[in-house]
């Protein structure tokens, strides 16, 4: 493979609580986590400011509880949102900092900074976090570092990962791919297994960290990584468990001390540290204490937390981790037996009850950590760098594939049903081709109504475009192909052709910002099941109504035929002309709506008049 970028590359794990920096050394043939300035692996995602300066990481971090109003993290939560986003509005009420609404409702971060009052956006604070892991890069490696592969969770869309190269930008870096978290861990995993796959694996990645769930299923087949299916939820990590333990601690004051430290950010600040600090010891011991001085007007907070009270508070969050799982199996449509191995990514993987819940679905399957959780990520990604830049050539060739969020298809038939073309989870790139016809007589001009989603009424998904296709004049039921074809970028191209003209037309739909963002991603499956049962009256319904239709036109079709006086009485023809018109008042869009189960039962009389006039008239000619 040509070596696209000049120089070296670095892997970086831009983490909503956490980041890591990783390298590929290719006189050695591994990746090297490489350790920041204070000797650690991993570098808090903390950004703050005081009167004399701006820290970053540890510093930050280590600061965060006497300056909790200058102390920024979770940025990556902002990142590419609006300030009006229901997800940020609920996020501003649990920080000590404060964002206001900028130019074009962007979130701006408001801090003071010797002395002076500033704004920064979330890039900038991102910025300044891989700004702290291009110099750890430099200090290790002894040269500047330009290009960078950094990861994001597989569901951001494409303002946030836009986002995030501008975040690069802005820290001097190229970011020459940005590619999903959960694909960066499986590289690593698939890494260490290579040799010993002969034929294809199938890997289950749970990515479980402090601010962002996700799951992923790939199969790895020799050198070639396929995603067949990603899930998860941009708001479900370390913090929320954090959180939970926080408020009851903050109730037990109330209780105990008749003090209310909701409103105060200082102490909030302080407890939380000491709550993520006991969850941590409640991933190896039983029972901890949480001990903060001076917590609040003279109070010494001392209290203890048993293992099962904290699984108690977060109970309905790691049940949500397995319903994501679930979803993530079905719509892959492997079965968890065909699951290789089950692979733990993100600090909270190592939660007991998580670990627990996954062995229990998984059927007492090993679950494999091998790689540390903090770092599976960033090693991923310093491979993927190595692949692209200069100067690696020891580096194993790796084909990455994604696959389609949302199934993609278009509307068809009078009753605008949703004909899926590629099913939701298909891996990219692909080509689908669909036969469909016209469907009036005479229909000079198709139109194309391209959606994605997942419910069975067009018009409830996401319009993606549209486009008409000229056909030559004829009766209804000309055939037409329809094929959608996605390239390695994710843009779609819909190209639609009459078959016996070869008439063509198409359109292309690029991954941009027609597409829905991953909040409209996840509200539109949650939809789609929610309305499950609403959706399956309106196929029946659709189903009848083209049924009854069709039956109609073709009894049209046979009563036109020149000898049918010969075959019925006037009276067999009065009476199948008087069901048509009996027909026509049901398929009539502007009269109300009729009960299903009366248009049901009169489509089977007109079908069984249908077959009698068919068969009539089937016998007449074979007797001619
Ligand atoms: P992110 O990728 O979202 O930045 P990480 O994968 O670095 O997150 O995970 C950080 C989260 O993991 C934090 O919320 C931290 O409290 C949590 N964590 C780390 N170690 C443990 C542990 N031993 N038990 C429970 N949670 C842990
Ligand atoms: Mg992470």
């Amino acid at each position: 493979m040509a070596k696209e970028y000049e120089g070296r590359a670095v892997g970086i794990d831009l983490g909503t609580t956490y980041s890591c920096v990783a390298v590929w050394l290719d006189q050695h043939q591994r990746v090297e986590i490489i350790h920041n300035d204070q000797g650690n692996r991993i570098t808090p995602s903390f950004v703050a400011f005081n009167n004399e300066q701006r820290l970053i990481g540890d510093a930050a971090k280590n600061q965060s509880a006497t300056n909790p109003e200058n102390t920024i993290f979770d940025a990556k939560r902002l990142i590419g949102r609006k300030f009006s986003d229901p997800v940020v509005q609920r996020d501003i009420l649990l920080w000590p900092f404060k964002v206001i609404s900028g130019v074009n409702d962007k979130p701006m971060i408001t801090v003071k900074y010797k002395g002076q009052e500033k704004h920064f956006c979330a890039e900038e604070i991102s910025s300044m976090v891989l700004t702290k892991m291009r110099e750890v890069a430099e200090a290790y490696l002894g040269s500047p570092v330009k290009n960078a592969v950094v990861t994001v969770p597989a569901y951001f869309n494409d303002s946030q990962r836009k986002a995030t190269i501008d975040a690069g930008t802005i820290a001097g870096l190229n970011v020459i791919r940005i590619i999903n978290e959960p694909t960066a861990a499986a590289i690593a995993y698939g890494l260490d297994k290579r040799n010993d796959c002969d034929g294809s694996r199938n890997i289950f990645v749970f990515d479980l960290g402090g601010g962002t769930f996700d799951v992923s299923i790939l199969t790895i087949k020799g050198d070639v990584f396929e995603v067949k299916a990603t899930a998860g939820n941009t708001h479900l990590g370390g913090e929320d468990f954090d959180n939970r333990m926080v408020n009851y601690f903050v109730e037990e004051l109330k209780k105990k001390n008749k003090v209310d430290i909701s409103q105060n950010p200082k102490s909030l600040r302080r407890l939380r540290t000491a709550c993520e600090r006991a969850k941590r010891i409640l991933s190896f011991a039983f029972v901890t204490t949480v001990e903060v001085d001076a917590l609040f007007t003279g109070i010494d907070f001392c209290s203890s937390i048993t293992r099962a009270k904290f699984e108690e508070l977060n109970m309905d969050f790691f049940n949500e981790c397995m319903n994501i799982v679930d979803t993530c199996l079905r719509d892959s449509k492997i079965y968890k037996n065909d699951i290789d191995d089950v692979v733990l990514v993100g600090g909270s993987s190592r939660i007991p009850k998580v670990q627990e819940q996954l062995l229990e679905y998984f059927k007492g399957k090993e679950l494999f950590m091998g790689i540390n959780p903090d770092e599976a990520v960033a090693y991923g990604a310093a491979v993927q760098a190595a692949i692209l830049s200069e100067g690696c050539k020891n580096v194993p060739n790796l084909v990455l594939r994604d696959v389609t969020p949302l199934s993609l298809g278009i509307s068809v038939s009078i009753e605008h049903i949703m004909s899926v073309v590629i099913p939701r989870n298909t891996s990219i790139p692909v080509k689908k081709t669909s036969r469909y016809s016209t469907l009036y007589d005479n229909q000079c001009l198709v139109n194309f109504l391209v959606y994605e989603g997942e419910r069975p009424r067009a018009a409830d998904n996401n319009l993606l475009g549209s486009f008409g296709l000229r056909c030559l004049p004829g009766p209804r039921g000309q055939p037409l192909e329809v094929c959608f074809s996605i390239d390695e970028n994710g843009i779609l191209t819909v190209t639609a052709r009459e078959i016996s003209t070869g008439n063509m037309n198409m359109i292309t739909i690029t991954n941009d910002k027609e597409r829905l963002s991953m909040f409209d991603i996840e509200k539109m499956i949650k939809e789609a099941e929610k309305y499950h049962v609403e959706d399956m009256q309106f196929l029946r319904r659709a189903k009848v109504m083209c049924e009854l239709d069709s039956c109609v036109y073709n009894m049209k079709k046979a009563l036109k035929k020149k000898d049918v006086n010969l075959i019925l009485s006037p009276q067999e023809i009065a009476k199948i002309n008087n069901a048509i018109t009996v027909a026509m008042d049901l398929l009539d869009k502007n009269k109300k709506e009729k009960e299903i189960d009366v248009l049901e039962g009169y489509l089977e009389e007109l079908e069984r008049m249908s077959k009698h006039l068919i068969s009539k008239a089937n016998n007449f000619i074979f007797l001619g």
